[in-house]
């Protein structure tokens, strides 16, 4: 058999722009497909809608298309996969894989106590679906971060779809990833402590678990991840070739000084032709306050 060809994807939440973390993320996703001649995908990850924000879809799409980010295939939607996710559901349902909890969310502290285990929780009252989870190490390697390890004790029986009906990320995430075939997932460092859920519920459901590469995360020059909630600006996209140059300098590929000046295309070009992920390796966060 010949191995499945690379394929990957870039799966923002259509919360509001895209700030230079994502893009940052993107970015060495994009490139570590395309220098392994892979796919290139893109999925809205929209399934959290009192979180989407109108016209973000727009404005990530535009942001991709300047910074020259082309995406393979069809853009996917989590939303369009509804009856999927619940299919599933009603499966591990039947196989008392999952049980219903009515227990409110401040009643809980991080690891849930397994109130509703055993407690046939009435269908017709609001409920969470939590998965079953017992005390196994999980343990994979991560192309930049080493070997991981964690029990899953730690996570506790997780959420997969929330009391408010909305299906969990954790669980949609790799039903996602496997209509999308994908096999590497090259993501921020925020997600590297979600990813034993994700690899549990691959084993539970007999999927192939996907490679896993965690690039640092940005961060402000007071050590805060840039993201949403910090108000982090949207990309300048009026100088689309010097966030790209900047990218790859905080990607540490140190890039050569004239490149900042070239297009677009001959800097993604140069990227590709040198793209050296082992440069990130052992990174957590790269300080990006002088940009
Ligand atoms: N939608 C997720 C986020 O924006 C990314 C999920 C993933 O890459 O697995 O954080």
């Amino acid at each position: 058999m010949f191995p499945a060809r690379y394929t990957s994807r870039f799966a923002p939440s259509p919360t509001g722009h895209l700030h230079l973390g994502s893009v940052y993320a993107a970015l060495a996703s994009f490139l570590d497909a395309r220098t392994n001649h892979g796919l290139w995908q893109l999925r809205f990850d929209d399934l959290d809608t009192p979180r989407n924000v109108a016209g973000s879809i727009d404005s990530i799409l535009k942001t991709l298309e300047i910074l020259g980010l082309h995406w393979d295939n069809a853009i996917d939607y989590q939303s369009q996969h509804l009856d999927e996710y619940h299919a599933v559901l009603n499966d591990l349902m039947t196989q008392e894989k999952i049980y219903r909890c009515g227990c409110s969310r401040k009643n809980v502290s991080s690891i849930y106590a397994q109130t509703c285990r055993n407690q046939h929780f009435p269908a017709e009252n609001p409920h969470a679906l939590r998965l079953k989870t017992d005390s196994r190490q999980i343990i994979f390697n991560d192309d930049l971060q080493g070997k991981i390890s964690q029990n899953l004790a730690e996570c506790g029986d997780f959420i997969l779809k929330r009391k408010d009906n909305i299906i969990a990320y954790q669980f949609a995430v790799v039903l996602d990833d496997m209509r999308q075939n994908v096999n590497h997932v090259v993501r921020g460092m925020d997600l590297l402590n979600e990813t034993s859920k994700q690899i549990y519920l691959q084993h539970i459901l007999n999927l192939p678990t996907p490679n896993y590469c965690h690039v640092p995360i940005l961060v402000d020059s007071n050590g805060i991840k840039l993201s949403k909630t910090t108000l982090a600006a949207a990309v300048d996209l009026s100088k689309p070739n010097r966030v790209l140059f900047q990218l790859l300098e905080l990607l540490k590929q140190k890039p050569f000084r004239e490149l900042e000046h070239a297009t677009v295309s001959e800097i993604l070009e140069w990227a590709i032709q040198h793209w050296t992920i082992s440069n990130l390796k052992m990174i957590t966060k790269i300080d990006c306050g002088k940009f």
